[in-house]
């Protein structure tokens, strides 16, 4: 590169950062994390906003760190009680991890948050990018943290060619932004580039009129706002068919708790039989685990289906309930497989989205 255009870059990358920050210092969004350095509160909040758009995210951290308002209290937590307060946002090994992380800590660090960014990047669940948001915000350590808006505005800002979920992309942004990152305010700036990936720079029609970096985006120079960044095709969705037996019996019915290494380990839900393709009733009432399970039992009546489609990331889940009533006190097979509870309780425990949707909309009818 001729030694004057080096010299011009460094120039206006050095504008480019000032300009983010004096844009952010005006605009930045009021939430409820923001202003804090306590490296405890940034990696709640970092967690919950991995999967989490900020709206929905919002109140799950108000209601979390009220309960677990530090490392302590979230380690002496038992695993349901955290599970329950993540109901409903989804993933929720982010939640398992963060419990065995609080552990972790209060054995290795003695209850204190790590302070090395290799120290905090030796926690469970805790990647680059989360590493990098604590080090910055909560210790002003020179670390940037790329998620998906600052692969979008730097992609952008510098036309950069490559797919940006490609891992070749990913360095290339890296390294972009590391040359953007001010040694005095790291984590305003990481904060700066998500907030104008979030309010200004976003993925369909940015607004570009509004854009403190217009000046200096290349793709706004040529027009390309729309075509980058680039990515690559999606993962193919698998298609799974649940049907749930929701047995109601005498106020009772059984649930059972997910243990194996597949979506939902550890919550609960009713007993499931899973099919490779989609099952009417009568073929349900044929159907081998079905059978055993009511071996011995008089049903005395079967409702539903009631159909619901639920969307997880590479899977989606068709589910069909169907309620069933059984005789008091008899004798059934699954006994031993399944807890019995009293029905009203279910809320108590912690539970998928798709289970909790269907209790909300039909179980009580
Ligand atoms: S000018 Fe447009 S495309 Fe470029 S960074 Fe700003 S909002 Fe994004």
């Amino acid at each position: 590169m001729p030694h004057h255009r080096m010299k011009r870059q460094q120039t206006t990358r050095h504008q480019i950062t000032q300009q983010l920050l004096s844009w952010y210092d005006e605009n930045k969004r009021d939430l409820p994390w923001r202003g804090t350095d306590d490296p405890y509160l940034v990696w709640v909040s970092e967690i919950i906003l991995q999967q989490t758009r900020v709206s929905q995210g919002w109140d799950y951290y108000v209601r979390f760190i009220r309960r677990f308002p530090n490392v302590a209290s979230l380690a002496n937590a038992n695993e349901e009680e955290v599970l329950k307060l993540w109901q409903g946002l989804g993933y929720y090994s982010r939640a398992r991890n963060m419990h065995a992380a609080a552990k972790d800590i209060v054995s290795r660090f003695n209850g204190k948050f790590p302070t090395s960014h290799t120290d905090i990047l030796s926690l469970k669940g805790i990647g680059e990018y989360t590493a990098a948001a604590i080090s910055s915000i909560a210790f002003n350590e020179p670390h940037v943290a790329v998620d998906g808006n600052v692969l979008r505005v730097i992609a952008r800002l510098f036309e950069v060619e490559e797919p940006v979920q490609s891992t070749k992309g990913k360095r290339i942004v890296k390294e972009l932004t590391k040359e953007l990152l001010p040694e005095e305010r790291p984590g305003a700036f990481n904060q700066a580039i998500m907030d104008l990936g979030s309010l200004i720079c976003i993925p369909r029609q940015p607004r570009c009129g509004d854009c403190p970096l217009a000046n200096s985006c290349m793709v706004y120079a040529t027009g390309r706002t729309e075509e980058l960044p680039i990515r690559i095709k999606k993962k193919k969705t698998r298609r799974r068919y649940f049907t749930y037996l929701h047995i109601r019996q005498n106020g009772n019915t059984y649930i059972r708790r997910r243990t194996d290494n597949d979506i939902w380990r550890n919550l609960y839900e009713f007993p499931l039989i899973e099919t490779d393709k989609p099952i009417e009733i009568e073929e349900l009432l044929q159907n081998d685990e079905y059978n055993q399970l009511f071996r011995e039992t008089t049903l005395l009546a079967i409702d539903g289906p009631f159909t619901y489609k639920h969307q997880l990331t590479h899977q989606q889940i068709h589910a069909n309930f169907y309620r069933l009533t059984m005789e008091k006190g008899a004798v059934h097979a699954f006994m031993d497989q399944y807890k019995q509870i009293v029905e009203e309780e279910i809320e108590r425990y912690p539970i998928s989205r798709l289970m909790h949707k269907y209790i909300e909309t039909n179980s009580n009818e």
